[in-house]
């Protein structure tokens, strides 16, 4: 059963009310149920989230990291890229994972495409400028499908995944001045300084595609 109060406060998380969004909500319970997991107030389960930046209905990665509590604030969102409403999430205390990706089913996203919201989206309308009730009517053929006709849903594996350590402390860059967390310092000649100030590559390290 799905919380409504919870999606509700989901949607005020996310600016707007939209399926997808609904969808990555479902998704994400889906998988803290069979982890056995619940969310996460600081640390301890990670998501590898394979949503990108240049397709529609990115809008999953903001109702996963509503309810699962892997958020970007809490670095617990590790980027792979792949433009597919999927993820894996991870529990690294229990050494267990599994993902989850949104099926291609022609009826589900005939009945989407069919939605005024979905029109309107189509013609440019930004999903906020939207009637309730006609974002309600896609939201609903999402909390109406079974979990079958939404999902593949993996099976919970081990993981050997080692979370990112965190690592406290920062210094100020000797030349912009500014606060810079340690992992972030740069050696540049007698100095430590930024990235920025020491011309070096970004260190991404996690996938960031860039755009
Ligand atoms: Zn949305
Ligand atoms: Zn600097």
């Amino acid at each position: 059963m799905i919380d409504k109060k919870e999606l509700e406060k989901m949607f005020e998380f996310h600016g707007h009310k939209c399926w997808a969004s609904t969808l990555g909500f479902r998704a994400g319970l889906i998988a803290l149920n069979k982890l056995g997991a619940k969310r996460i107030k600081s640390r301890g389960l990670y998501a590898v989230v394979e949503t990108g930046y240049a397709h529609g209905a990115v809008c999953f990665l903001d109702g996963l990291q509503y309810v699962t509590g892997c958020t970007v604030g809490k670095a617990a969102i590790l980027w792979k890229p792949r433009g597919k409403l999927a993820f894996t999430l991870i529990d690294a205390k229990q050494g267990k994972q599994i993902r989850i990706a949104y099926k291609f089913n022609p009826e589900i996203r005939e009945r989407i495409a069919n939605t005024q919201f979905m029109k309107k989206r189509a013609q440019g309308i930004p999903p906020h400028e939207i009637p309730d009730e006609e974002a309600w009517e896609a939201v609903n053929i999402i909390l109406s499908a079974s979990e079958e006709e939404l999902f593949v849903i993996g099976e919970v594996e081990s993981t050997d995944f080692i979370p990112p350590e965190e690592i406290l402390g920062a210094q100020q860059c000797e030349i912009c001045g500014e606060w810079v967390s340690l992992p972030y310092i740069r050696i540049l000649g007698p100095k430590k300084v930024c990235i920025d100030c020491a011309g070096y590559e970004e260190g991404f390290e996690k996938g960031f595609e860039g755009v």
